[in-house]
């Protein structure tokens, strides 16, 4: 019989965790490990994504970093292959790799728009499709996407391609748990509200922006990385076995507005 313990833990599982060099994806990546998943860590710079991997071991947990621009399909595809046929399988995958590039709409050039669009978004979905046939082909998994509430809820002054990637995410999702349900893989997001990472360390050294930010977020303070990815190996256990195509906000409230 199945313990409750058994259905929280990810023992025997492997997870696949993008932009795992620092901020929130390291985060997801240690918690993971700690809940008995083995873990590829997953970044674009090649020395946070050991580093990560490094700490992980340290716990003595197995992880394996893996250097990948997840906005290129080869790139990605190579990723998937090298990983399976080092460990056979994949069960969760966590899609957190982000940028946030700040410029007004008048303002904002073309690259601009196409790098974020194509690392926040368009990465979900070639990675989803990468994975998603090696889940299907072994019988199942989750996948858990890093939306954002200003995607979803609050838009961020001059993010308007960031809000517009991570509202993407939201929809994505959605239409991903739907066709992926028949292969027993779900699908959710998670938006987090203000987190401490080092995305959001030019503004939490604003004092305005501080301020106005314990005046919007209704529990009076940031998140920590840490909070968000609890959530994350929630949604990527078999505790959630019945929860797919969800959104859940990890924003001490702020996004209930
Ligand atoms: P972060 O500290 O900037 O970390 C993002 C990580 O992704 C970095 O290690 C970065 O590597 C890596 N990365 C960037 N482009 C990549 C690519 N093309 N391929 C692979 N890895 C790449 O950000 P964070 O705050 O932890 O955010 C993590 C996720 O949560 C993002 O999707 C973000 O949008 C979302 N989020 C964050 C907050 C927040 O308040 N922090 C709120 C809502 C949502 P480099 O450092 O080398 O660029």
């Amino acid at each position: 019989m199945t313990t409750r313990e058994e259905f929280a833990t990810l023992h025997g599982k492997w997870a696949l965790v993008t932009g795992a060099g620092r901020g929130i994806g390291r985060a997801i990546a240690l918690e993971l490990a700690r809940a008995g998943a083995c873990v590829v860590c997953n970044d674009i710079d090649p020395r946070t994504a050991t580093e990560t991997a490094a700490l992980i071991h340290l716990e003595g947990h197995t992880a394996m970093p893996y250097t990948a621009d997840v906005s290129d399909r080869h790139a990605v595809q190579r990723m998937v292959d090298d990983v399976v046929a080092a460990t056979g399988r994949l069960d969760v995958l966590v899609n957190n790799a982000g940028v946030e590039p700040s410029a007004s709409i008048l303002e904002m050039d073309e690259e601009t728009w196409d790098h974020t669009l194509a690392v926040n978004l368009k990465a979900v979905f070639l990675t989803s499709q990468a994975v998603g046939r090696v889940m299907k082909a072994q019988g199942g998994g989750a996948i858990v996407n890093i939306s954002s509430i200003a995607g979803v809820r609050n838009p961020l002054a001059l993010r308007a391609a960031y809000c517009a990637s991570k509202a993407g995410i939201y929809g994505f999702t959605k239409e991903c748990a739907r066709e992926f349900a028949a292969y027993n893989i779900r699908v959710n997001c998670v938006c987090p509200g203000v987190i401490v990472t080092p995305m959001t360390e030019a503004a939490r050294r604003n004092p305005a922006i501080m301020e106005r930010w314990r005046r919007e977020i209704p529990v009076g303070r940031l998140g920590t990385p840490e909070e968000v990815a609890r959530v994350v190996r929630f949604l990527a256990s078999d505790e959630a076995s019945y929860v797919t195509g969800q959104a859940y906000f990890v924003d001490g409230g702020k996004a209930m507005h």
